[in-house]
């Protein structure tokens, strides 16, 4: 028995069974198979796709990704996150935690620092809540051509 995906004239589709192609074709010209909707014997055969989903099935929620990047090692990155904390922030120096407090308590108007602390003032500073990164040790800034 072979399955085949007919359709009328007025695209109504449905399933005829029949024992061969040749008993499809002879069942239509003798107007046999009429649609079950309509009635018309103006049947076509419609090219089956057996696999072909309907979209009844809901699609599944799309993945979140999360971002990655290759080909920059991370040596790379490190360099440039160095460069940027270097090229946007003020060396302040010894001076860091006073400024860092000023700026933490809006003494002085917000910007970027950058400069010396010893491990305690890191400890201090955090304690009152005051923003700090480490940074690893800072590489000479970049020769100036211009
Ligand atoms: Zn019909």
């Amino acid at each position: 028995m072979i399955v085949y995906d007919l359709s009328c004239d007025k695209a109504h589709r449905f399933e005829g069974w029949f024992s061969s192609a040749d008993d499809f074709d002879s069942q239509n010209q003798d107007e046999q198979i009429a649609c079950p909707v309509c009635g018309s014997v103006n049947i076509s055969r419609q090219l089956s796709a057996p696999h072909f989903s309907t979209g009844a099935t809901p699609s599944e929620p799309p993945q979140s990704n999360n971002t990655a990047v290759a080909g920059v090692s991370l040596e790379q990155m490190r360099r440039k996150f160095l460069e940027f904390v270097l090229n946007n922030s003020e060396d302040v120096g010894r001076s860091f935690p006073e400024e860092a407090r000023k700026i933490h308590y809006e003494e002085e108007p917000r910007r970027a620092i950058r400069g010396e602390a010893s491990r305690d003032e890191v400890q201090e500073l955090r304690e009152e809540g005051v923003e700090i990164f480490p940074v690893p040790e800072l590489p000479e800034p970049p020769d100036q051509v211009h």
